[in-house]
């Protein structure tokens, strides 16, 4: 269901903030992503499957904390949560503006900030793995020289192939 007034207005401040401030911590850090990003979003809808959120140990482990943002996210968002996993502190969620036949948003306009940046808010993150689907593309920066590198070493064929998928190096 298309989100009503008053909530658009809360997501939309809630993504302002969201898109200021992880465009600060990119100034502030100074620090270059090694990866860059090509291609283009071909709306194949994988990445609205079930939406992942990293979220501090604090938000995860606490129980009173976590219920509070996990209904947030509900209530706000329409993210249901659907598991959890304790290795990195995220939980993943079922949309409900997500309609699985048109593979569209209902709320395309007021989708929230980890949305509206995905998947460049990825390019900080030491492994910034995209669905196989994905029409982007991830590549480190210095691949020819790995690539190089990765020739002169004794490995198969196969090996090879599968190291330069891991290390975006393709
Ligand atoms: S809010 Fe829209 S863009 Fe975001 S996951 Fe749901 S369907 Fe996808
Ligand atoms: S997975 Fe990639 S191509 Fe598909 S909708 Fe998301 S951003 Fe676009």
């Amino acid at each position: 269901m298309k989100d009503p007034f008053p909530i658009q207005v809360i997501k939309l401040t809630l993504r302002t903030k969201y898109i200021f401030e992880w465009w600060f911590k990119k100034i502030i850090s100074r620090k270059k992503s090694p990866y860059e990003l090509k291609g283009d979003c071909h709306q194949c809808g994988k990445c609205c499957e079930n939406p992942t959120i990293k979220v501090s140990v604090f938000t995860f482990h606490f129980k009173f904390i976590r219920m509070i943002y996990l209904t947030w996210q509900q209530r706000i968002n329409a993210f249901y949560f659907v598991s959890d996993d304790h290795k990195n502190n995220t939980f993943s969620f079922l949309c409900h503006h997500w309609d699985s036949t048109t593979k569209k948003c209902d709320s395309y306009s007021s989708r929230p900030g980890i949305c509206y940046l995905y998947p460049k808010n990825l390019m900080q993150s030491s492994s910034p793995d995209l669905f196989e689907e994905c029409g982007f593309e991830i590549q480190y920066k210095k691949s020819k020289l790995f690539k190089e590198s990765l020739e002169k070493l004794s490995l198969t064929d196969e090996k090879k192939e599968e190291l330069q998928k891991k290390l975006h190096l393709k």
